[in-house]
């Protein structure tokens, strides 16, 4: 035992051995993967990217509890103020993200954290990681607030088929990296790391999220529900900077390991995302199956499209599909309100660390 940990320190630093005093790092050894480079010196960076995506986020920061529910309580409470299919449409995306973002952030620490060998990176996955946990937190607050029962949206990945398919093939495309003893060793295996971080980063965070992201946000603009929504805002923020970083990652590694990008991985991967959008529209049709206010699902189903053939352009697969985007209002919330102003709604200023004292 006492071996193992003393090797696995060795693999990272060469503190064990005094007499080797390493070179140090240079920005040109630096790479994604099977980097051999000192990986616990963050200076000098290569990836200017990845500490701008850490800088970024760590400004975007917020709590669930900052957000006021007493509006969506009285709404919930209501009997009149939402119909049945207004619930149903709530709920079942409280299902769906409540466990989707514990799944999100136990694969960053699980398997993406150990085989991404750069400190920036790792600085960035730390900083999402723990987003994760404030998005899942997010769920907790607003099942304590409205009242839900807990054991139904905490388990509606496992009781409703349309969310369950949904994590079933993001884990289905992802689970050669459970094996401890999987490592980025060979081609094959560098690939299936790469299809890793498309399956998370852009078929989760990139499209699972999207139709749920806007059946939320809709809610916001009627006035309803207008705390949930607005965490779903933030949320939304949040995650747009995750499938940024996602994409950098996917595209440098790709630019160092050229010849992994075959023929083959892309149509793969152009099927997987042909497959997430078809998963993605029923799950859409199973949380509106009569519409709500002029919104049917296949304008969800649409937008579901759009947003896949962005996520191909980022990433250099072509696009699938070519539809417009039906909520142009879709992207004005994630392009223009994720950098400033975003503040504004809040009944106080946020401060980073301004409340605290030693005394
Ligand atoms: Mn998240
Ligand atoms: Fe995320």
């Amino acid at each position: 035992m006492a071996n193992t940990l003393k090797n696995s320190f060795a693999q990272q630093t060469n503190l064990i051995d005094p007499q080797s005093i390493p070179s140090r790092v240079k920005v040109d050894q630096k790479r994604i993967i099977n980097c051999r480079a000192d990986v616990n010196q963050l200076m000098p960076i290569k990836y200017q990217w990845a500490w701008q995506n850490y800088i970024d986020s760590c400004a975007n920061h917020w709590m669930p509890t900052e957000v006021p529910m007493a509006r969506d309580i009285e709404v919930w409470k209501a009997k009149d103020l939402l119909t049945e299919d207004e619930r149903h449409i709530i709920m079942r995306n409280l299902g769906f993200f409540a466990t989707a973002e514990s799944l999100v952030a136990n694969n960053i620490v699980l398997a993406v954290y150990k085989h991404v060998t750069n400190p920036e990176c790792r600085q960035y996955l730390l900083r999402q990681a723990f987003e994760e946990a404030i998005h899942t937190h997010t769920f907790h607050y607003v099942v304590e607030s409205l009242g839900l029962d807990e054991g139904e949206i905490f388990n509606m990945y496992h009781e409703i088929p349309s969310v369950n398919k949904k994590d079933a093939f993001v884990l289905e495309h992802t689970k050669a990296l459970n094996d401890e003893k999987f490592d980025t060793s060979t081609d094959e295996k560098s690939q299936q790391f790469l299809e890793n971080l498309i399956s998370f980063y852009v078929i989760m965070e990139g499209i699972f999220f999207y139709s749920g992201f806007a059946m939320m946000l809709s809610f916001k603009r009627r006035n309803l529900m207008v705390g949930v929504a607005e965490q779903f805002e933030y949320i939304m923020r949040d995650e747009s900077k995750h499938m940024g970083f996602g994409v950098d990652l996917i595209n440098q590694l790709k630019i160092e390991n050229p010849h992994l990008w075959t023929r083959e991985l892309q149509e793969r991967l152009v099927q997987n995302i042909r497959l997430a959008v078809e998963l993605e529209s029923e799950y859409a049709r199973d949380c509106l199956p009569n519409g709500m206010l002029g919104m049917k699902s296949e304008l969800f189903e649409q937008y579901v499209r759009y947003i896949a053939d962005r996520r191909c352009e980022r990433i250099g697969l072509p696009r699938l599909f070519g539809d417009e985007n039906p909520f142009p209002w879709m992207s004005e919330v994630v392009d223009l309100r994720k950098e400033k102003n975003f503040f504004e709604t809040r009944v106080t200023e946020y401060q980073t660390g301004g409340a605290l004292s030693w005394e």
